[in-house]
């Protein structure tokens, strides 16, 4: 019988979505370019399902129904260049090639249209999970060629994870949105765990809390508003112990973050597009400053600072804290969606940012109950220009306000670092001010470099250049910019 599908790239990510189109009907073909993968998985964890084992892409594609659909799960890259350039000879038009790795967007643009020249059908699709995700229920943002995503959408649907008996899969957009997406969901996952990590800096440093006393605080805080699978996960990491030892894993960890890149390709992206992304930005770089831990260590023993200890009262902290967190991640998502909204009129994508909100409730790492009030505001008003202008939103931050301003002077006093939270209060506080001080910007700019400004007396779109020091002339810059 031939194959639905094939499925190239066996490494951990591969597996678990094969077994699982295994688990659920399809019948899947396999190729991994390092062939004794390929026998140690079919002989272990794929023994006794219907997964057939290929050993040349000319094997895997001869196994499959027309049109064929080949799936990539290999590294992102080079290597997605070097396999769909072996498949090109070997497939015909109207076959579809699916590449389901974390490709960068721009990539799978490229990748798109000139397949798309060839009369293959291409899908850039973003799968979010852990790894027990993939094998139960990922969430999937295809991207590409339509019509291929029409000879996907019944295996897509049947993997992906469901939340009230719907697929968390819908189609992206054209192209690279797929990937584009991802690779947003992936910043904001970025500021969420940094979110984490800092409140739990707060408690754990600042406060005293102890292993057992954080665990508590996350398992409470995962019964309201801030219930999601990463608060979940974090509650359980507070409670493992190392077999070795006895200790507790959390303490045994060296505090060095390591990064694949998604999250600086968010940062990245939103620095080309001018959007505000300083939540992102920040989980980001704490990553690097995570990285000089030599330096670090050095440091701390030279530079001073204030005496830690925290003289308050605990529990009305403690909650402030859970307060502080939620208000910050409401700004981070506001950010990650508006960059999402940009991106989509820049790129042409058309996205629907209630939907998005709608397929991360399952199967990814920031599932959340707290993105079905994202998905409800923007089916309120498609067209919403902020996330943190909803009245749901609005009323929620506000409400958080004054205990997230409480927890901010609290680390500041105590000397523990906050760069997302603080950096989310800053986004709050700049996107509320109806004047921000880039007149000054201007006017420097304009005093150095004959840059112009717009004035507030006059229509946007005049220019004006002043001679500031009388020694400037009239001649205005429109090449230098700085
Ligand atoms: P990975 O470590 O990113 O990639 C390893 C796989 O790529 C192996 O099957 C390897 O084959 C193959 N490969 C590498 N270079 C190749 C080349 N030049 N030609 C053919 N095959 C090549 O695997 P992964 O962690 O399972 O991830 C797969 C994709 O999913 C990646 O794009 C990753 O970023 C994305 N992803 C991963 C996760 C995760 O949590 N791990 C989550 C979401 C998405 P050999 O065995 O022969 O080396």
């Amino acid at each position: 019988m031939s194959s639905d599908i094939g499925l190239i790239g066996l490494a951990v990510m591969g597996q678990n979505l094969v077994l699982n189109m295994d688990r659920n009907g399809a019948q899947v073909s396999v190729f991994n370019r390092t062939s004794a993968k390929t026998t140690d998985f079919i002989n272990g964890q794929a023994a006794g399902t219907q997964v057939k084992a290929t050993y040349s892409l000319e094997e895997l594609v001869a196994s499959l129904k027309r049109p064929r659909r080949v799936m990539l799960m290999v590294q992102a890259g080079k290597a997605v260049d070097s396999v769909i350039d072996q498949l090109i000879p070997l497939l015909e038009p109207g076959d579809v090639i699916i590449d389901g790795g974390n490709s960068h967007f721009l990539d799978t643009e490229r990748r798109s249209e000139a397949l798309r020249a060839m009369g293959l059908h291409f899908l850039g699709v973003g799968v979010s999970a852990s790894v027990e995700g993939a094998l139960w229920g990922p969430s999937i943002m295809p991207g590409g060629h339509e019509e291929a995503y029409a000879l996907m959408k019944p295996i897509f649907e049947a993997i992906a994870a469901k939340v009230n008996g719907e697929p968390c899969v819908s189609y992206i957009g054209p192209r690279g949105a797929g990937h584009y997406v991802q690779m947003v969901h992936n910043g904001i996952e970025y500021g969420d765990m940094q979110l984490i990590a800092e409140s739990y800096d707060i408690l754990h440093r600042g406060l005293g809390l102890n292993n057992e006393e954080l665990k508590d605080v996350f398992e409470r805080w995962n019964q309201g508003v801030l219930q999601s699978y990463l608060i979940e996960i974090t509650a359980d990491i507070f409670d493992h112990k190392d077999e070795a030892t006895g200790a507790a894993t959390i303490d045994l960890i060296l505090d060095v973050a390591f990064q694949k890149g998604t999250g600086k390709w968010t940062s990245q992206s939103a620095l080309d597009l001018s959007v505000a992304t300083p939540t992102i930005d920040a989980a980001v770089i704490a990553r690097g400053m995570s990285g000089i831990k030599d330096e670090r260590m050095a440091a701390s023993t030279t530079l001073a600072s204030v005496e830690p200890g925290f003289r308050g009262d605990w529990d009305t902290m403690i909650d402030a804290v859970g307060d502080a967190l939620y208000a910050a991640k409401v700004c981070s998502y506001a950010q990650g969606f508006a960059l999402l909204g940009q991106a989509s009129q820049q790129y042409v994508y058309n996205l629907n940012l209630g939907e998005l909100a709608r397929i991360w409730r399952g199967g990814c790492v920031i599932r959340a109950v707290f993105l079905n009030d994202i998905t409800s505001s923007f089916r309120v008003q498609p067209d919403l220009p902020n996330l943190l202008m909803a009245p749901f939103f609005r009323d929620a931050v506000a409400s958080r306000q004054s205990a997230w301003r409480r927890v901010l002077r609290a680390a500041i006093e105590m000397g523990i670092p906050t760069p997302a939270i603080s950096a989310s209060l800053a986004y709050f506080d700049g996107y509320r001010s109806a004047r921000l001080p880039a007149n000054l910007i201007q006017a420097q700019r304009d005093y150095f470099g004959a840059h112009t400004y717009e004035r507030i007396d006059r229509p946007r779109g005049e220019y004006y250049h002043t001679d500031w020091s009388g020694r400037g002339g009239d001649v205005t810059a429109n090449t230098y910019q700085a």
